[in-house]
């Protein structure tokens, strides 16, 4: 696998998906002999996967399955919740523990960890000794939201590696600077980013929005600018992007990112049970759509509601879905299934900033 590479499939079977992305990625050819690995989840908070904070146990079981099936059995799962929370009641809650127990790797609750002072460039950080002792990390970030940083990745995913005390050095000091030298100690090997059901809008979930896709690569910097891509922000807004690129992290460049979709989603859109999700649905005619397709018009929707330009869209809701394939439609419509429409945006499915990008014209064009 390139540094540029991402590979990405859509769906809902989990295993399946994880075992097509690591052959694809031929993961085990690249992870030394003997290697200690490090699997690094995101379990901020005590929640199970479907509230949109946390890492699903399906894909660290099928991760775990791959590894022990090609020799590796040296892991250990690490992670350290945010300062309001128990690592180990997330580590239960969300379903990893059993995982951990059934196939006898160890968990580390990374605040019970010994730390060392490292200087990333000018801010010395207590990092965990183990993380920093492994061979070789997998991080298995969430692609979601965040209410601070806008969004929240591979990048931000070390912080479960800090000392509470350095994650609380790291709000002082605005979350972005930290982040992009934290990724100057710490490199993922590999990321293997579950974008099955993020929240939309803040990392302790609350507002999940089925995305129904699996995300891989070698770069944090250009999954990250994937991250958000896929809601709808240009990468450079998302400062520690740029700063983590800027200290040569690695690359924003997704025009030249090479991009290998397995499978693309054919599952129907799941009742969505988030308040602020429904708000935005209203803007929405709904009929057969798949999934992933819908997910991105949600997160495209939440961007244009940010800039307060939601309400025409509320009053003259947008098409999706497979119903309207062979219709004409004077609204605009998303995605190919709505190429008939006189204003549709092309894909299937569209990527968010498409979406966001039809949505502003349509509104200039009214
Ligand atoms: S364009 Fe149609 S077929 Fe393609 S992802 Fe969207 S709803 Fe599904």
């Amino acid at each position: 696998m390139k540094k540029n590479d991402i590979i990405i499939t859509y769906g809902t079977h989990i295993s399946k998906m994880v075992r097509m992305v690591l052959d694809k990625a031929e993961l085990a050819l690249s992870i030394p002999k003997n290697a200690r690995i490090g699997i690094k989840p995101n379990l901020v908070v005590a929640k199970t996967h479907d509230s949109g904070a946390t890492t699903s146990p399906l894909m660290v079981e099928a991760l775990i399955q791959y590894l022990q099936e090609h020799g590796f059995y040296d892991i250990i799962i690490l992670e350290g919740s945010w300062i309001g929370d128990d690592t180990k009641r997330a580590f239960s809650i969300s379903g990893i523990e059993k995982v951990a127990e059934k196939y006898k790797v160890p968990l580390l609750d990374t605040k019970d960890d010994t730390y060392c002072k490292i200087q990333a460039g000018p801010i010395e950080m207590e990092i965990s000794k183990t993380a920093l002792d492994l061979d070789f990390i997998i991080t298995m970030p969430v692609l979601k939201g965040h209410c601070q940083t806008k969004i929240t990745g591979a990048l931000k995913n070390f912080k479960g590696c800090l000392s509470d005390k350095e994650k609380r050095h790291f709000h002082t000091l605005g979350l972005h600077r930290p982040i992009a030298y934290l990724n100057t100690v710490l490199h993922p090997g590999f990321i293997l980013m579950d974008g099955l059901c993020g929240d939309l809008d803040f990392e302790e979930g609350g507002n999940p929005v089925p995305m129904n896709r699996i995300v891989a690569g070698l770069d944090p910097v250009l999954i990250d600018s994937y991250v958000a891509s896929a809601m709808g922000y240009e990468p450079d807004e998302i400062d520690y992007i740029k700063m983590a690129a800027e200290l040569g992290v690695g690359s924003m460049d997704l025009e030249h990112a090479n991009l290998m979709v397995l499978e693309k989603d054919t599952c129907p859109v799941k009742t969505i049970r988030s308040r602020k999700v429904q708000a935005l649905a209203k803007a929405v005619t709904e009929k057969n759509a798949c999934s992933a397709c819908y997910a991105n018009l949600i997160q495209a929707l939440a961007r244009l509601e940010e800039r307060g330009l939601l309400s025409y869209y509320k009053k003259h809701p947008v098409c999706i879905g497979q119903t309207f394939r062979d219709q004409s439609g004077n609204s605009l419509g998303i995605g190919s299934c709505t190429c008939r429409f006189i204003h549709s945006v092309p894909g299937c499915p569209p990527a968010t900033a498409d979406i966001l990008k039809g949505l502003l014209t349509g509104l200039n064009t009214k």
